[in-house]
């Protein structure tokens, strides 16, 4: 670029002075509606106004973190055949609901719900919006006006606002704890089974688990007490995987096995946008299908062709594709030999900085597979002309922001979450910062 066209990018003194308007109208409305009770410091009120201008909260980042569903960074990035799907469905119409054989109107979820039926081996098969809409419509659907047996170790709260008791009621039904937080047996189900019990509920617990003097039910114990009441076993799998990822976690198509209904998230370990899948029994699915909260739930097309095009993917075996897949099951072999290429990316300028590869570890992250460890490899970066945490806001709020964690004194871009597209920009960036600022372009 030359001179004169840097300087044109030079922003106009209303225009940044309109900015300062918003912010400082946003603080005076935020004290009147008493949510804030402190007006911050001027070097924070300066930074976001120069900030606040192009950061857009769905700005892309780099995810240097090795945390593949990272709840804050947006979960799952979808695989390339998807993103232009729903490109192709978002710029133009499409036979959303529309039978192109018979010039009649279609349903828009049929061809998922086939994909899906496929895939987990059910009957039948519904998607809403994301998996706290599945279990809130199933439960509203199925329970309503009856009782719902949870163990009390699954009483589990996945950040925000979704908690198991508070979903139930919400769903119209009554919570019948059994067992205890660490231990429960089959006869505390089958005590709490009476007339007014509208189903058993297993809840995945996925952010936490619990170790020690322990006792569960199995599923299959389960699913026999639930048919021999004549209830659903109703299975909340959380981040639901269609491959084998651990030896400790059933897939779906194995909870679909003995539960009557399994509800998982579509953004978590499927690797595709968010969404809420429920699959089963046909009897259940039909009864969820026909309650009202179906279609104030209902999924919206962008989510249903990147869902359609990822599924897609799993049905033509090639799972590997989806990058939640490959990025969860690289071995540490091509995570050493990515970390290498990294290193010779990156070149430190004068000493300002050094380098190494290091071993690190990671979990799935996203409420996924707890407690189980994803060895990787990162690139440790150490400097003496400034903080540590100095350089890791640095990087965040670059331009295109960077998002490393600092351990044991070293600054770590974990490899497992980078693309390697992006090894250049970051080391462009690094240069950048360590110049103060000034580009090498
Ligand atoms: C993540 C999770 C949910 C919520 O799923 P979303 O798709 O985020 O709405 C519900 N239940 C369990 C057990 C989960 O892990």
């Amino acid at each position: 670029m030359d001179r004169n066209e840097i300087l044109r990018g030079i922003p106009k003194v209303d225009e940044v002075v309109r900015a300062a308007r918003q912010i400082l109208d946003g603080l005076r409305t935020d004290v009147l509606a008493g949510k804030i009770n402190e007006i911050p410091h001027f070097e924070e009120i300066v930074e976001s106004v120069v900030g606040g201008q192009n950061q857009s909260p769905l700005h892309r980042v780099i995810n240097a973190t090795g945390i593949v569903l990272h709840t804050n960074l947006g979960r799952a990035p979808l695989a390339p055949v998807a993103v232009e799907r729903v490109r192709v469905a978002a710029g133009g119409y499409s036979a959303l609901e529309y039978d192109l054989a018979t010039g009649r109107r279609g349903s828009r979820m049929k061809a998922v719900e086939q994909q899906l039926t496929e895939l987990c081996q059910t009957q039948a098969a519904l998607c809403v919006n994301n998996n706290a809409a599945a279990v809130l419509l199933t439960l509203t659907a199925l329970c309503s006006g009856g009782r719902v047996v949870v163990s009390r170790g699954e009483l589990v709260e996945i950040g925000g606002s979704f908690r198991i008791p508070d979903v139930i009621s919400a769903g119209g039904a009554i919570l019948a704890e059994v067992g205890t937080t660490n231990k429960v047996r089959l006869a505390d189900y089958d005590g709490a089974c009476s007339m007014a019990t509208a189903a058993l509920l297993k809840v995945h617990t996925s952010n936490y688990r619990i170790v020690g003097y322990t006792q569960e039910v199995g599923l299959e114990e389960l699913a026999s007490l639930a048919a021999a009441r004549d209830i659903p076993l109703i299975y909340d799998l959380g981040g639901g995987s269609l491959v084998k990822l651990s030896p400790h976690e059933p897939t779906v198509q194995e909870a679909a096995q003995h539960a009557d209904i399994v509800c998982f998230s579509g953004d978590k370990l499927l690797g595709g946008p968010q969404a809420g899948i429920i699959v089963g029994k046909a009897e259940y699915i039909d009864q969820i299908r026909k309650h009202p909260l179906y279609r104030a739930l209902r999924m919206d097309k962008l989510s249903l062709a990147a869902l359609e095009a990822t599924l897609k993917l799993y049905i033509d075996g090639a799972a590997a594709d989806v990058p939640t897949i490959s990025m969860l099951t690289i071995s540490s072999e091509e995570l050493h030999a990515k970390a290498t290429t990294f290193l010779t990316k990156i070149k430190p300028q004068n000493g300002l900085f050094s380098t190494e590869i290091a071993e690190t570890s990671g979990q799935a992250g996203g409420g996924s597979l707890p407690g189980e460890e994803f060895p990787s490899w990162a690139v440790a970066i150490t400097t003496t002309v400034m903080p540590l945490h100095t350089l890791e806001e640095a990087l965040r709020k670059h331009e295109v922001p960077i998002i490393g964690r600092i351990h044991k004194d070293k600054l770590l871009l974990d490899v497992r979450t980078i693309d390697i597209t992006d090894f250049p920009i970051i080391a462009r960036t690094l240069d950048e910062i360590f110049r103060g600022g000034a580009t090498n372009e």
